[in-house]
Protein backbone atom coordinates (compact mmCIF):
# COMPACT_ATOMS: atom_id res chain seq x y z
CA UNK A 1 0.00 0.00 0.00
CA UNK A 2 2.93 2.57 1.14
CA UNK A 3 4.46 1.92 -2.58
CA UNK A 4 1.09 2.35 -3.67
CA UNK A 5 0.44 5.87 -2.13
CA UNK A 6 4.38 7.03 -3.11
CA UNK A 7 3.89 6.46 -6.80
CA UNK A 8 -0.01 7.72 -6.72
CA UNK A 9 2.13 11.37 -5.24
CA UNK A 10 4.56 10.77 -7.88
CA UNK A 11 1.96 11.05 -10.39
CA UNK A 12 0.46 14.05 -9.25
CA UNK A 13 4.30 15.82 -8.97
CA UNK A 14 4.24 15.10 -12.44
CA UNK A 15 0.72 16.49 -13.38
CA UNK A 16 1.45 19.52 -11.65
CA UNK A 17 4.95 20.43 -13.20
CA UNK A 18 4.51 19.45 -16.82
CA UNK A 19 0.72 20.99 -17.02
CA UNK A 20 1.84 21.26 -20.61
CA UNK A 21 4.81 19.82 -22.31
CA UNK A 22 4.87 22.98 -24.61
CA UNK A 23 5.33 25.12 -21.67
CA UNK A 24 7.79 22.88 -20.51
CA UNK A 25 9.88 23.41 -23.50
CA UNK A 26 9.00 27.04 -24.11
CA UNK A 27 10.19 28.51 -20.71
CA UNK A 28 14.19 27.19 -21.69
CA UNK A 29 13.78 28.68 -25.06
CA UNK A 30 12.05 31.83 -23.91
CA UNK A 31 15.17 32.50 -21.27
CA UNK A 32 17.79 31.54 -24.06
CA UNK A 33 16.69 34.05 -26.59
CA UNK A 34 16.49 36.59 -24.07
CA UNK A 35 20.17 36.22 -23.12
CA UNK A 36 20.56 35.84 -26.97
CA UNK A 37 19.24 39.23 -27.40
CA UNK A 38 21.27 40.73 -24.53
CA UNK A 39 24.30 39.19 -26.49
CA UNK A 40 23.40 40.82 -29.49
CA UNK A 41 22.85 44.36 -28.05
CA UNK A 42 25.70 44.21 -26.42
CA UNK A 43 28.89 46.59 -27.62
CA UNK A 44 31.16 43.99 -26.64
CA UNK A 45 30.09 41.76 -29.61
CA UNK A 46 31.63 41.89 -32.61
CA UNK A 47 29.54 42.29 -35.89
CA UNK A 48 30.42 38.69 -36.77
CA UNK A 49 29.22 37.09 -33.28
CA UNK A 50 26.05 39.34 -33.72
CA UNK A 51 25.33 37.54 -37.04
CA UNK A 52 25.81 33.88 -35.64
CA UNK A 53 23.49 35.24 -32.51
CA UNK A 54 20.88 36.16 -34.91
CA UNK A 55 20.75 32.42 -36.57
CA UNK A 56 20.59 30.97 -33.24
CA UNK A 57 17.77 33.36 -32.57
CA UNK A 58 16.03 32.39 -35.28
CA UNK A 59 16.06 28.72 -35.23
CA UNK A 60 14.89 29.26 -31.43
CA UNK A 61 12.04 30.72 -32.99
CA UNK A 62 11.99 28.03 -35.52
CA UNK A 63 11.35 25.52 -32.64
CA UNK A 64 8.99 27.29 -31.28
CA UNK A 65 6.70 27.45 -34.15
CA UNK A 66 7.48 23.65 -34.88
CA UNK A 67 6.17 23.06 -30.78
CA UNK A 68 3.19 25.31 -31.96
CA UNK A 69 2.25 23.35 -34.55
CA UNK A 70 2.51 19.94 -32.66
CA UNK A 71 2.56 20.41 -28.73
CA UNK A 72 0.27 23.57 -27.87
CA UNK A 73 -2.26 21.58 -25.89
CA UNK A 74 0.03 18.14 -25.67
CA UNK A 75 0.21 16.49 -22.14
CA UNK A 76 2.66 14.01 -20.49
CA UNK A 77 -0.33 11.36 -19.80
CA UNK A 78 -1.13 9.35 -22.99
CA UNK A 79 -4.50 10.33 -24.47
CA UNK A 80 -8.41 8.47 -24.76
CA UNK A 81 -11.02 9.15 -26.79
CA UNK A 82 -13.82 10.64 -24.77
CA UNK A 83 -17.01 12.83 -25.94
CA UNK A 84 -16.13 16.17 -26.70
CA UNK A 85 -18.56 19.65 -26.84
CA UNK A 86 -17.33 20.86 -29.85
CA UNK A 87 -18.17 24.52 -28.54
CA UNK A 88 -16.16 24.10 -25.34
CA UNK A 89 -13.09 22.85 -27.13
CA UNK A 90 -13.50 25.78 -29.61
CA UNK A 91 -13.82 28.44 -27.43
CA UNK A 92 -10.58 27.12 -25.64
CA UNK A 93 -8.71 27.60 -28.68
CA UNK A 94 -10.54 30.67 -29.23
CA UNK A 95 -9.12 31.71 -25.68
CA UNK A 96 -5.28 30.48 -26.47
CA UNK A 97 -5.79 32.50 -30.19
CA UNK A 98 -6.90 35.38 -28.79
CA UNK A 99 -3.70 37.49 -28.21
CA UNK A 100 -2.68 36.56 -31.58
CA UNK A 101 -6.08 38.16 -33.11
CA UNK A 102 -5.74 41.12 -31.07
CA UNK A 103 -2.47 42.25 -32.44
CA UNK A 104 -3.78 41.95 -35.92
CA UNK A 105 -6.77 43.57 -35.57
CA UNK A 106 -8.66 40.59 -36.23
CA UNK A 107 -12.24 40.27 -34.84
CA UNK A 108 -13.75 37.09 -33.82
CA UNK A 109 -17.01 36.39 -34.72
CA UNK A 110 -18.49 32.73 -33.22
CA UNK A 111 -22.31 31.02 -34.15
CA UNK A 112 -21.33 27.91 -31.58
CA UNK A 113 -23.61 24.53 -30.87
CA UNK A 114 -22.67 21.94 -27.99
CA UNK A 115 -22.85 19.39 -30.33
CA UNK A 116 -20.62 16.12 -29.39
CA UNK A 117 -17.98 14.07 -31.07
CA UNK A 118 -15.81 11.15 -29.94
CA UNK A 119 -12.03 12.27 -30.36
CA UNK A 120 -8.75 12.77 -28.48
CA UNK A 121 -8.76 16.24 -26.59
CA UNK A 122 -5.75 17.49 -27.26
CA UNK A 123 -5.24 16.74 -30.58
CA UNK A 124 -8.84 18.17 -31.63
CA UNK A 125 -7.79 21.37 -30.28
CA UNK A 126 -4.47 21.12 -31.78
CA UNK A 127 -6.27 21.42 -34.64
CA UNK A 128 -8.72 23.85 -34.36
CA UNK A 129 -5.75 26.03 -33.59
CA UNK A 130 -3.46 24.88 -36.46
CA UNK A 131 -6.64 26.06 -38.98
CA UNK A 132 -7.56 29.30 -37.03
CA UNK A 133 -4.08 30.03 -36.60
CA UNK A 134 -3.78 30.25 -40.28
CA UNK A 135 -6.58 31.88 -40.88
CA UNK A 136 -5.20 35.05 -38.34
CA UNK A 137 -2.28 35.09 -39.96
CA UNK A 138 -3.62 35.21 -43.47
CA UNK A 139 -5.22 38.71 -41.77
CA UNK A 140 -1.75 41.07 -41.45
CA UNK A 141 -3.59 44.10 -41.66
CA UNK A 142 -6.87 43.19 -39.69
CA UNK A 143 -10.08 41.11 -40.64
CA UNK A 144 -12.86 38.94 -39.51
CA UNK A 145 -12.73 35.21 -38.05
CA UNK A 146 -16.06 33.09 -38.54
CA UNK A 147 -16.48 30.19 -36.87
CA UNK A 148 -19.64 28.59 -37.15
CA UNK A 149 -20.84 25.04 -35.64
CA UNK A 150 -23.91 23.50 -37.29
CA UNK A 151 -25.02 19.69 -37.91
CA UNK A 152 -25.32 18.09 -41.05
CA UNK A 153 -26.81 14.59 -41.26
CA UNK A 154 -24.08 12.78 -39.20
CA UNK A 155 -21.68 15.13 -39.21
CA UNK A 156 -21.04 17.91 -37.06
CA UNK A 157 -19.70 20.95 -38.94
CA UNK A 158 -17.05 23.62 -38.32
CA UNK A 159 -16.34 26.38 -40.69
CA UNK A 160 -13.47 28.37 -40.25
CA UNK A 161 -13.79 31.61 -42.38
CA UNK A 162 -11.11 34.61 -42.71
CA UNK A 163 -11.45 37.76 -44.47
CA UNK A 164 -7.41 37.39 -45.26
CA UNK A 165 -5.15 36.75 -48.28
CA UNK A 166 -6.48 33.61 -50.08
CA UNK A 167 -5.43 31.21 -51.63
CA UNK A 168 -4.27 30.28 -55.66
CA UNK A 169 -5.58 26.62 -56.97
CA UNK A 170 -2.25 25.24 -56.76
CA UNK A 171 -1.53 26.85 -53.06
CA UNK A 172 -4.34 24.74 -52.32
CA UNK A 173 -3.77 21.51 -53.73
CA UNK A 174 -0.09 21.39 -51.75
CA UNK A 175 -1.96 22.27 -48.48
CA UNK A 176 -0.48 19.34 -45.93
CA UNK A 177 2.13 18.56 -47.76
CA UNK A 178 5.00 18.85 -45.53
CA UNK A 179 7.02 21.89 -45.65
CA UNK A 180 4.79 23.81 -47.66
CA UNK A 181 4.66 27.17 -46.58
CA UNK A 182 4.28 30.62 -48.51
CA UNK A 183 5.21 32.65 -44.68
CA UNK A 184 8.87 31.65 -45.29
CA UNK A 185 11.21 31.29 -42.18
CA UNK A 186 8.02 32.43 -40.08
CA UNK A 187 6.43 29.27 -41.37
CA UNK A 188 6.62 25.68 -40.42
CA UNK A 189 4.82 23.76 -43.02
CA UNK A 190 3.53 21.40 -40.56
CA UNK A 191 0.36 22.82 -39.29
CA UNK A 192 -1.95 21.57 -42.00
CA UNK A 193 -0.21 18.35 -42.39
CA UNK A 194 -1.33 18.10 -38.65
CA UNK A 195 -4.72 18.97 -39.22
CA UNK A 196 -5.17 16.66 -42.01
CA UNK A 197 -3.72 13.66 -40.30
CA UNK A 198 -5.96 14.44 -37.07
CA UNK A 199 -9.08 14.33 -39.14
CA UNK A 200 -8.25 11.24 -41.04
CA UNK A 201 -7.95 9.66 -37.18
CA UNK A 202 -11.24 11.26 -36.93
CA UNK A 203 -12.85 9.59 -39.57
CA UNK A 204 -13.71 13.15 -40.50
CA UNK A 205 -13.57 15.62 -43.76
CA UNK A 206 -12.01 18.49 -44.82
CA UNK A 207 -12.84 20.79 -47.62
CA UNK A 208 -11.23 23.87 -48.38
CA UNK A 209 -11.97 26.97 -50.79
CA UNK A 210 -10.24 30.15 -51.17
CA UNK A 211 -9.81 33.10 -53.20
CA UNK A 212 -6.90 35.65 -53.57
CA UNK A 213 -7.75 38.75 -51.54
CA UNK A 214 -11.00 37.70 -50.44
CA UNK A 215 -10.48 35.02 -47.75
CA UNK A 216 -10.58 31.03 -47.35
CA UNK A 217 -13.33 28.93 -46.02
CA UNK A 218 -12.13 25.35 -44.08
CA UNK A 219 -15.20 23.15 -43.57
CA UNK A 220 -14.26 20.33 -40.87
CA UNK A 221 -16.82 17.32 -41.01
CA UNK A 222 -16.89 15.51 -37.71
CA UNK A 223 -19.05 11.90 -37.01
CA UNK A 224 -21.26 13.15 -34.41
CA UNK A 225 -21.42 11.21 -31.31
CA UNK A 226 -24.50 10.08 -31.40
CA UNK A 227 -24.14 9.05 -35.07
CA UNK A 228 -21.32 6.67 -33.89
CA UNK A 229 -23.01 5.03 -31.23
CA UNK A 230 -26.43 4.59 -33.57
CA UNK A 231 -24.55 2.72 -36.12
CA UNK A 232 -22.52 0.77 -33.84
CA UNK A 233 -26.51 -0.21 -32.50
CA UNK A 234 -27.24 -0.56 -36.39
CA UNK A 235 -24.58 -2.76 -36.94
CA UNK A 236 -25.03 -5.32 -33.55
CA UNK A 237 -28.17 -5.48 -34.51
CA UNK A 238 -27.49 -6.50 -37.96
CA UNK A 239 -24.85 -9.26 -36.67
CA UNK A 240 -27.83 -10.54 -34.48
CA UNK A 241 -30.14 -10.94 -37.40
CA UNK A 242 -26.94 -12.89 -39.47
CA UNK A 243 -26.55 -15.17 -36.24
P1 LIG B 1 2.51 27.48 -42.06
O1 LIG B 1 1.31 28.14 -41.43
O2 LIG B 1 3.60 27.25 -41.08
O3 LIG B 1 2.97 28.16 -43.30
P2 LIG B 1 0.60 25.40 -42.67
O4 LIG B 1 0.75 23.96 -43.01
O5 LIG B 1 -0.24 25.75 -41.49
O6 LIG B 1 2.06 26.00 -42.52
O7 LIG B 1 0.01 26.16 -43.93
C1 LIG B 1 0.66 26.02 -45.19
C2 LIG B 1 0.38 27.18 -46.12
O8 LIG B 1 -1.00 27.16 -46.52
C3 LIG B 1 0.56 28.55 -45.53
O9 LIG B 1 1.90 28.97 -45.58
C4 LIG B 1 -0.35 29.41 -46.40
O10 LIG B 1 0.29 29.73 -47.62
C5 LIG B 1 -1.47 28.47 -46.75
N1 LIG B 1 -2.66 28.71 -45.91
C6 LIG B 1 -3.17 27.91 -44.95
N2 LIG B 1 -4.29 28.43 -44.42
C7 LIG B 1 -4.51 29.61 -45.05
C8 LIG B 1 -5.52 30.64 -44.96
N3 LIG B 1 -6.53 30.57 -44.08
N4 LIG B 1 -5.41 31.69 -45.81
C9 LIG B 1 -4.41 31.78 -46.70
N5 LIG B 1 -3.43 30.86 -46.83
C10 LIG B 1 -3.48 29.79 -46.02
MG1 LIG C 1 0.10 27.25 -39.95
Amino acid sequence: LRQRVIRAEKMEVVGHLAASISHEIRNPLTVSRGFMQLLAQSKDTSEKNKQYIQIAIEELDRAEAIITDYLTFAKPAPEREEKLNVKTEIERVIDVLRPLANMSSVEIQTTLVPFAIKGERQKFQQCLLNVMKNAIEAMPNGGTLYVNVSIEKDYVSIHIADTGVGMTKEQIERLGEPYFTTKGAKGTGLGMMVVYRIIETMNGIISVHSEVDKGTDVYIYLPSFYADQMDKAIIQNKRALII
